[in-house]
């Protein structure tokens, strides 16, 4: 599985804690921004050095710069498996940037989780806060043992822990503000891209840690759904097909039953083509033997007329001259 992450929370939130926790479990590089600044004017890198002067001068490092470092990190091969983004995006310019950068190198992020903590404890957290001025550790007064003392367990000489101006509870609230308005953007920023979970990141260390681990599994729902809509197109694509079938069959008979009319049709047509054809030679022959007869007829008729007329004018001859005398 790849663990493409972003941890979002505010100042005080635990992303530094869980982000270490993260890392040993799922061997995957934490990359934060401030350490791979520090890191790059370290080693001197072309960008290391541009930052190095940035620094120097007192200014901000730009987002060219920043996106170039988590660039040039994110090419190593520890950040193959995935890797965690503690500390940027800070706004939606640099949200938007980083989306670009990650698809253009084809490692998209797979999950953003909000970490959310009441104010309260956010401020009694960073205020709590002790670095150690050789390696940078950051331990937490409320979370060390009662009685010990405040020095750096990871040296080897316990250098003396201190607070940093950042972590007073005086410059606690403006850093808040800065979360409130340049951050919290970014949840519906990674809201619309279906990225973004929220777990509570109060309490038990080890509770959140497990909050976060299943924070970062795919989604069952989403799973589901797509599962149902596979097995919805499957059906619908049955259905089709069924009705497809059914239809030609349809077609097919309505076509043969339409076939079979018109043979038929056309059959009788014929039929009675052929039958009104002999009807009319019989007729015809019929006719023509009356015609026959008919003529036969007129002219035994008239030789019959003929006779009977002489035979008239003879026997009138006779009389007429007797009548006469
Ligand atoms: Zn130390």
């Amino acid at each position: 599985m790849t663990t493409r992450i972003v941890l979002l929370g505010a100042p005080g939130s635990g992303k530094g804690t869980q982000s270490q926790r993260l890392v040993t479990r799922f061997g995957i590089p934490q990359i934060s921004t401030g350490d791979l600044l520090r890191s790059a004017v370290a080693r001197g890198t072309p960008l290391g050095l541009v930052a190095g002067e940035v620094m120097k001068a007192g200014k901000l490092v730009d987002d060219s710069i920043m996106l170039g470092v988590i660039r040039e990190r994110l090419a190593e091969p520890d950040a193959a498996k995935g890797f965690i983004l503690d500390g940027f995006p800070r706004n939606l310019v640099q949200a938007a940037a980083l989306e670009q950068l990650l698809a253009q190198i084809g490692q998209p992020l797979t999950r953003v989780v909000l970490m959310e903590v009441d104010y309260a404890e956010l401020t009694r957290r960073i205020a709590g806060r002790r670095s150690c001025p050789k390696c940078g550790s950051v331990f937490n007064i409320h979370s060390m043992p009662a009685g010990s003392e405040q020095r750096c367990d990871k040296c080897v000489d316990r250098p003396e822990l201190f607070q940093r101006p950042d972590d007073t509870e005086a410059t606690v609230a403006r850093r808040l503000q800065v979360f409130e308005e340049q951050t919290r953007p970014l949840v519906g920023f990674y809201q619309a891209r279906r990225l973004l979970r929220s777990i509570n990141a109060q309490g038990n260390v080890d509770a959140i840690t497990a909050l976060l681990v299943a924070a970062l599994k795919p989604a069952p729902k989403a799973k589901k759904k797509v599962a149902k809509k596979k097995v919805a197109k499957k059906t619908a694509k049955k259905v089709v097909k069924k009705a497809a079938k059914s239809a030609s069959r349809t077609v097919a008979v309505k076509v043969s039953k339409q076939a079979a009319k018109k043979a038929a049709v056309v059959t009788v047509k014929t039929t009675k083509r052929k039958s009104v054809k002999k009807t009319a030679k019989k007729a015809a022959k019929k006719a023509a033997k009356k015609t026959v007869a008919k003529k036969a007829a007129k002219k035994v008729a008239k030789k019959a007329a003929k006779k009977v007329a002489k035979k008239a004018a003879k026997k009138a001859a006779k009389k007429a001259p007797a009548k006469a005398k």
